[in-house]
């Protein structure tokens, strides 16, 4: 039932935790950091911690010294996103990946502080739907974003999300990639080339 998802997506507001995350001084100390390397150790800390605390399994960051991925129109940006979150479904226990660009688009400046946390939690919030509440898909509903807050909140980052986010509004990709191998649809009906290349290009071995 295609509905379902969305409407389980849609209602769960909080995170559900099995402990509560001490999250807080790491999440604070993300803040002050700048660099690819830097941020991808002490977002790695942060995501151990709120996977430990919430009972998933394990998610792994990569934060790279490149641009995030975009899409001009008519010379307006019009599709950007700041990373990217793929689940393992093949993997036991799964496992999911989180890969976020460290320089804006354009201009090419290190994203800033908040933005940087914000895209982490935002990304972790796609771990904790397929790993935890076990949806098979991880819309961007109001829900969603409800649990970003949720999260932030919990960490005490309350500021670095929006208080109210409206849907559909501003750049916002699809961030969630389709499971690598050509495992995409049960069916056995493979990928279109299109995301194969998609998936090389952004989690493959090739580089610049
Ligand atoms: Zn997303």
């Amino acid at each position: 039932m295609p509905g379902s998802t969305y409407e389980r997506s849609r209602g769960a507001e909080r995170i559900s935790w099995r402990e509560f995350p001490a999250g807080k001084a790491v999440a604070l100390s993300i803040l002050d950091e700048q660099s690819a390397e830097g941020r991808q150790a002490q977002g790695q800390r942060l995501l151990d911690l709120l996977d430990e605390a919430a009972g998933l399994p394990p998610c792994k960051l990569t934060v790279v010294d490149r641009p995030q991925r975009h899409r001009t129109r008519g010379g307006r940006l019009e599709l950007k996103t700041y990373g990217y979150y793929r689940i393992a479904w093949e993997n036991r226990p799964q496992k999911g990946t989180i890969r976020i660009y460290n320089l804006t688009a354009i201009r090419q400046q290190v994203l800033a502080p908040k933005v940087f946390l914000e895209t982490l939690l935002h990304e972790w919030v796609h771990h904790y739907d397929f790993t935890g509440l076990q949806l098979d898909r991880s819309p961007h509903t109001s829900g969603f974003f409800a649990r970003i807050r949720d999260l932030a909140e919990t960490l005490g980052v309350g500021f670095v999300t929006p208080p109210k986010r409206e849907i559909g509004t501003g750049p916002l990709a699809d961030d969630v990639l389709p499971p690598a191998r050509d495992r995409l649809q049960p069916g056995g009906k493979p990928p279109p080339q299109w995301i194969k290349d998609q998936v090389l290009a952004l989690f493959g071995q090739r580089r610049d």
